[in-house]
């Protein structure tokens, strides 16, 4: 390259890096302590920057500012009383994050950690992931406070109709349609759908996914996410000479992601030998045994602990984040975010971890993911990985307009292709932008195109 060439390239890398400064500064100052959602942003931003300097347009016109600042938040009072006729108040949150490609999509969490924070960076997050998938989906995430923990089926009930008493006046098929997360599964759907359509009228089987089978759900939904995630990690497997058949696999969390990410990779004939709930961890070098954990957790709603009365071969160990010290080939990290940080990273660097793909949103820290694509691991990101469950969401709207049903093969065939594509697009743009084999750069640029395009065609608004 000749000199004023190189001069000229490296005053467009100057440009673009003190622009995405600048954004990230006054978003700081703006959200000031909401730490989960600006290490989400600052992921984002930094990822961008040679999108930014091959093309000017997005800085010009104002881009960034404007996907980084939600379209609307709502926060309101969640009243309801318990069993015993105690009036409890919690708070409930939606976030409407971007829907310059299609109406906001994304979950509901119910869990005492959930603040403005935790939603927008879920929020924000769903625009990326939500545009990966191929299908008109915008961004948005909500929830509460409340601990589902502990609480009757009747104050379940109470809570979720209190819930969306206020927040059915903001949704609707066409303009916001959320979905489950953590502490919100089918119970919670069927409650929360009950009181809309009560509210409503008719039958608005749009308004709402991960509904019951035979409520207007799609087959494959429960199963999306944690097959999904399994299914791009075997893409990246593949690609890189190695697959899931004989592997030893770890997955954290024992909820929904995580049971049918295990079961997934054990039909792909690995040994997954460790799983968690918030409490502790369960090792067991026979294998897990997912009848059992399906047992304690999707019928009995018990702790991950009692797995040892059946199998006292296995171990159980208080505290969730030392399962990352059991060596494995491959890490699916399904319970929470931050579950990794950088001493986790270390620990599995170290003992040859080959693959981690994150089933749950954001996972690891910064400092952990700087660490994986330092190494020579293969690393998916979250709004990659964990794409299947908002895309086969996707697909129940799909059937809930044409009024039909589709088999679970079908769909299960469709969110196979469709998290081939991610990872096929996420590997492409990687390549594009200078950043080989880098899926985090390459989902997040991807993502990115697809919505900033649209902002473009839409005007300033
Ligand atoms: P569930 O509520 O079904 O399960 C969550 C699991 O993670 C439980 O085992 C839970 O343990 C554990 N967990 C929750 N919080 C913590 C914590 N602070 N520390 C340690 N463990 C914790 O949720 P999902 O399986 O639906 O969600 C898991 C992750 O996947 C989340 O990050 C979610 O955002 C993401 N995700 C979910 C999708 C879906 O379709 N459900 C789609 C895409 C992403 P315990 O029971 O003790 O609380």
């Amino acid at each position: 390259m000749k000199l004023e060439a190189i001069e000229k390239s490296k005053e467009k890398q100057w440009i673009a890096e003190k622009y995405v400064n600048n954004v990230y500064e006054t978003i700081k100052q703006r959200n000031l302590y909401e730490n989960e959602f600006l290490q989400a942003v600052k992921e984002i931003l930094d990822s961008l920057l040679p999108v930014l300097i091959k093309h000017p347009k997005y800085m010009e016109n104002g881009i960034l500012e404007r996907i980084t600042e939600p379209e609307r938040l709502i926060i309101f009072r969640v009243p309801w009383v318990d069993d015993t006729g105690k009036v409890k108040v919690n708070r409930g949150f939606r976030v409407q994050f971007n829907s310059s490609i299609g109406p906001y999509k994304g979950g509901l969490r119910f869990h005492p950690t959930v603040n403005s924070s935790i939603i927008k960076f879920l929020g924000f997050e769903q625009i990326f992931k939500n545009a990966l998938t191929g299908m008109p989906i915008g961004g948005g995430k909500g929830g509460s406070d409340f601990d589902p923990k502990g609480k009757s089926d009747g104050e379940i009930m109470r809570f979720c109709q209190s819930f969306m008493t206020e927040l059915s006046q903001y949704i609707g098929p066409d303009i916001d349609v959320p979905a489950g997360d953590i502490g919100v599964g089918a119970r919670e759907i069927g409650y929360l759908f009950g009181q809309y359509k009560r509210i409503r009228g008719g039958f608005p089987s749009g308004v709402l996914t991960g509904k019951g089978l035979g409520y207007g759900g799609s087959l494959a939904r429960r199963e999306a996410t944690g097959y999904g995630t399994v299914y791009f990690v075997e893409e990246m497997l593949n690609n890189n000479g190695y697959t899931f058949n004989g592997s030893t696999v770890i997955v954290s969390g024992s909820g929904n992601v995580s049971i049918y990410a295990m079961e997934k990779a054990m039909q792909l004939g690995a040994n997954v030998i460790a799983c968690s709930d918030s409490d502790g961890y369960v090792y067991d070098p026979h294998g897990i045994n997912l009848a059992t954990v399906k047992r304690l957790k999707e019928v009995e709603r018990k702790r991950i602990k009692e797995y040892i009365f059946d199998h006292p071969h296995a171990v159980y160990v208080e505290g969730c984040s030392k399962i990352w010290s059991i060596p494995c080939d491959i890490a699916l990290p399904c319970a929470t975010q931050n579950e990794i940080n950088s001493e986790s990273a270390k620990l599995l660097i170290d003992n040859g971890v080959k693959a981690i793909g994150e089933g749950a949103n954001m996972p690891s820290t910064l400092e952990a993911v700087e660490l994986f694509l330092n190494s020579d691991i293969l690393f998916g990101p979250g709004k990659a990985v964990n794409a299947g469950g908002v895309a086969v969401s996707a697909l129940e709207m799909s059937q809930n307009s044409m009024r039909l049903s589709w088999a679970f093969d079908e769909v299960d065939e469709k969110l196979k292709m469709i998290m081939k594509n991610i990872y096929q697009r996420s590997i492409s743009c990687a390549e594009e932008y200078g950043h080989p084999g880098n899926l985090v750069v390459g989902a997040n640029i991807a993502g990115f195109i697809t919505v900033a395009d649209a902002m473009l065609a839409h005007g300033v608004i």
